[in-house]
């Protein structure tokens, strides 16, 4: 605490003032406070006081002080020093005195001359101490002095202070803002931990004014200050006026801040563009990337995108164009853009008025013989035609492989004018196969419904989605429910493929589909198809497609015609029986194509023959010994005249081989020729016969995925403990009728005369083995029931089975035959196989209606309703009973 002398010389500070704690530089000129200076400071030996006290310009009104605030210390003077004024004889018009002021020290002062008057001036560094009152104030003298007293508090009342409540609370919370205000300015200005030191060394009331002085507040307020003698209200007002400026200081920063991130932001893209123009001008690297994006842009305008999706893409564009190219997402973001672009949104083929008789004709000469599908297929363009947006069925032709499923489906494109697209289905088990993958993932695509969209480029093609059955569903999804969404008409107006995003109207597109079995189809799909069936062919069917369809086409592939090569319907024939043991012809076709093939080897070597020796005139061609073909064919290899015969390509030249034929008689096809070409027969009708030679073997019908089959079924016996032994790919289903065969058999077989007397067990001592050859392929079902028994009893009997007899029948463990499935294509295949009786549930009669006349006509159709039944058809001479079992 400083000593406060009663009088003091008074340094007046004009609208400001000097707070304690405070420091302040003036240069003082006037002569009064030159003066001032001079006697109070300069000339003194020990450091002198100086008061410093406010004044205001103009007295304009009162400029007393507010006096509430006061505190104990009162105020002789409360009506301000114009009173004293008054009694000086002073005009009202005078500076108007502050009635407080607060002493200072000078911490430094320097003495100058001010040339050329050689007047004196001084600059002086001023510490505000304390807070006084002015008592009395004498304006006479050369500078003002006054008399005064000390107002700040005294020690023991500081004290007293400070064990006060309500000065705690304050006190700390001046501590927490001026904690706050010097954090910010450090931050700010990056100054180290000084200030904070000054928080706590110093008395919270002084620190109160340093804090207050040290940044710009009005005059008024300053007063207001100066006036708040009372610590608690001196604190609560800095509290105030320090929280105040750290808003100010936080609001500014935030504009600085905002108004720098943007300058930076903009420079810095401006600097880098600059650069890469730069880069690209010194590789000679114009890149008209802006015109390939200006370009993609038009072609997206074209597309007739829906307006939701024009926006989408609009959107996804303006991405684009913000991004470099060498940015990661550009690519992915321009390839999504591109097929955006290229879906047809809108593009249609122009589907011309629909002609039902032309569109029969087309039908009929491109396929033989399908009455029944073709007139399906008339049935449903007719229905198209009366009623364009009705939700036709989607049409399923199920048959095995090479029965015309997927030219069938070209032709109703064809027929509607409207472009084909396959779609492969066999082995997709993933979902996104037919949704696409999710623009997220790292080379995800989109699916291959819109994916073949894309690649027809109109919106109402008829799509094929080939092999619906081989879908098949694990961890990755499953496909069938999306394709339930794509060929549900409600809801594929909106399909949504995971990569494209936004929704796609399938509703326009002509599904078909095709299987080569209904029953794996998951049944809601199959709920929404309509299933043709295409059964298979007949050998005569086959040789009417191969003579009208095949064959031509074949040549034609080949750059023959009929007048090189001709097929006689004897060989075709061969071909098809001794060849092919197929339900379609896609077979039938590929060896028709290998014959072509070597035909027009041997017409390329005659030719070269030709060129050489031009005096072979009129030798017919099938004469002609070719060193080439025989040496392939000797070498026994279609193979090999394959490898030959690609090397040729499809460019074989017409011009060139008709000139050798119009010299030329035509080749003709004959047996030696096959079987250079083809090799020894593959099949033939004994085949049966001789693997039906020993009591055991049976001969059934069965039903898989490329049609009916003929499989055999061997049983054996061996010495054994009575087990029964399986074997050849089996699944449960056909296990269990093992079972049940050997049951039967067991307990009928004394009365069918398989044990003697005293045997009374069938199995005493031996087991039996029950083999279905052709190991490699699975089997499972229920119709080989009776097989199995017949050949069981066979082998107990140790009487053969007549070998042109096949079955098929489900057996109940008491002996009944059940109906069983795929008829139609059982008793095709027997008939392939040059079987001639088959015998078959009698349940199943019905079935025969649909197996073609001719094929009924060569067979012997042997109907069972029980067991005994099979037995007695499948023997020669039938099968003797004891008596006849009651059961
Ligand atoms: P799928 O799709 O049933 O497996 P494709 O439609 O591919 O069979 O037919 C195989 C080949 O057989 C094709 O060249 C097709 O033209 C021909 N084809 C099949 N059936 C007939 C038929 N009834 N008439 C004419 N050609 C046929």
């Amino acid at each position: 605490m400083v000593e406060l002398p009663s009088r003091i010389g008074i340094l007046p500070f004009r609208n400001k003032v000097l707070l304690p704690g405070a420091i302040i530089r003036i240069q003082c000129t006037s002569p009064s406070s030159v003066k001032l200076v001079e006697e109070e400071l300069w000339q003194r030996e020990e450091k002198g006081l100086i008061g410093i006290l406010p004044v205001r310009d103009v007295a304009e009104g009162s400029m007393v002080t507010q006096g509430a605030d006061l505190g104990d210390k009162s105020f002789k003077n409360q009506q301000g020093l114009s009173d004293s004024h008054k009694l000086d004889g002073k005009s009202q018009q005078e500076p108007y005195w502050h009635t407080r002021g607060v002493a200072a020290r000078a911490l430094h002062l320097s003495r100058g001359v001010e040339k050329p008057s050689g007047r004196v001036t001084y600059i002086v560094v001023l510490e505000g101490l304390s807070r006084f009152s002015v008592e009395e104030l004498n304006t006479r003298g050369t500078y003002t002095t006054a008399r005064i007293s000390p107002i700040d508090m005294t020690k023991a009342e500081m004290e007293q202070v400070e064990q006060d409540t309500d000065f705690i609370v304050l006190s700390r919370q001046f501590k927490q803002i001026a904690m706050e205000l010097i954090s910010v300015l450090e931050q700010k200005q990056k100054t180290g931990g000084r200030t904070k030191v000054l928080l706590e060394t110093v008395p919270v009331h002084k620190l109160a004014d340093i804090f207050v002085a040290s940044f710009e507040i009005s005059f008024e307020e300053q007063l207001a200050m100066l006036d708040s003698v009372d610590v608690k209200v001196r604190l609560s007002k800095a509290t105030e006026l320090v929280d105040r400026h750290l808003q100010s200081i936080r609001v500014a920063e935030k504009i600085t801040q905002k108004v720098e991130g943007q300058l930076s932001k903009t420079q810095k893209e401006y600097l880098l563009r600059q650069q890469m123009r730069a880069i690209k001008e010194e590789l000679g690297d114009n890149d008209d990337e802006d015109d390939d994006v200006a370009a993609l842009e038009r072609k997206m305008q074209d597309a007739g995108m829906p307006s939701n999706i024009w926006k989408h893409a609009q959107r996804e564009l303006r991405r684009l164009k913000k991004m470099q190219p060498q940015q990661p997402g550009y690519n992915s973001s321009r390839v999504y853009l591109e097929l955006l672009a290229d879906l047809p949104w809108q593009t249609t083929s122009e589907e011309a008025e629909l002609d039902l008789k032309a569109a029969k004709e087309r039908l009929d000469s491109d396929h033989y013989g399908l009455v029944k599908v073709k007139q399906r297929i008339i049935e449903y363009l007719a229905v198209r035609k009366l009623k364009p947006d009705a939700k036709s069925p989607i049409l399923c032709f199920v048959g095995p492989p090479g029965v015309g499923k997927t030219s069938l489906a070209s032709s109703i494109a064809a027929a509607l004018g409207r472009k084909f697209i396959r779609i492969s289905l066999g082995g997709v088990k993933d979902e996104a196969d037919i949704r696409g993958h999710r623009r997220t993932y790292i080379g995800s695509m989109p699916g291959r419904l819109i994916d073949g969209l894309k690649k027809v480029s109109v919106c109402n093609p008829v799509m094929l989605l080939d092999e619906i059955d081989k879908t098949g569903s694990d961890i990755r999804g499953d496909p069938a429910s999306a394709l339930l969404e794509v060929l549900d008409p409600e809801q594929n107006k909106s399909f949504n493929d995971h990569y494209l995003n936004v929704p796609f109207d399938l509703s326009k597109v002509i599904f078909v589909a095709t299987a080569n079995r209904a029953q794996p189809i998951p049944p809601p799909l199959l709920d929404r198809m309509e299933v043709i069936e295409l059964p298979g062919y007949t050998s005569d069917e086959k040789l009417r497609i191969a003579m009208r369809h095949l064959i031509p086409r074949v040549l034609h592939q080949h750059g023959l015609t009929s007048d090189f090569l001709k097929f006689p319907e004897e060989m075709v024939k061969l071909v098809i029986e001794r060849y092919t043991r197929e339900a379609g012809v896609r077979n039938l076709e590929r060896n028709l194509a290998a014959i072509a093939r070597s035909a027009a080897v041997t017409v390329a070597e005659h030719q070269h023959n030709n060129d050489n020796n031009n005096n072979n005139n009129n030798v017919p061609l099938n004469r002609i010994s070719s060193p080439l073909l025989e040496t392939r064919l000797e070498g026994g290899g279609g193979a090999e005249v394959e490898m030959e015969v690609i090397a040729m390509g499809g460019d074989v030249n017409n011009h060139e081989i008709s000139n050798v034929f119009t010299i030329m008689s035509p080749l003709i096809v004959d047996e030696e020729m096959l079987e250079k070409i083809l090799g020894p027969p593959k099949y033939d009708d004994k085949e049966a016969a001789e693997r039906v030679v020993t009591p055991g073997v049976s001969v059934g019908l069965v039903w898989t995925a490329f049609g009916g089959e003929v499989q055999f079924v061997e049983a054996t016996a061996t010495a054994g403990k009575g087990d029964l032994h399986l074997t050849g790919q089996l699944g449960d289903v056909i296990k269990e009728s093992a079972q049940i065969a050997l049951t039967w058999v067991r307990a009928r077989a004394n009365e069918l005369d398989l044990v003697s007397e005293e045997e009374k067990n069938l199995l005493e001592g031996r087991d039996v083995h029950i083999h279905f050859p052709a190991g490699a392929v699975p089997k499972d079902g229920p119709s080989a029931g009776v097989t199995l028994v017949t050949s069981l009893v066979s082998l107990f009997s140790r009487r053969r089975v007549r070998p042109d007899t096949a079955m098929t029948g489900e057996m109940t463990l008491r002996g009944l035959v059940l109906p069983v499935g795929g008829i139609k294509d059982k008793v095709l295949a027997a008939h392939r196989y040059g079987i001639k009786r088959v015998i078959m549930p009698e349940r199943n009669l019905k079935d025969l209606v649909e197996v073609p006349a001719a094929v009924l006509g060569s067979l012997e159709i042997l109907l069972a309703k029980r067991m005994e039944d099979v037995l007695q058809h499948a023997f020669e001479g039938g099968c003797p009973w004891k008596h006849h079992s009651k059961l």
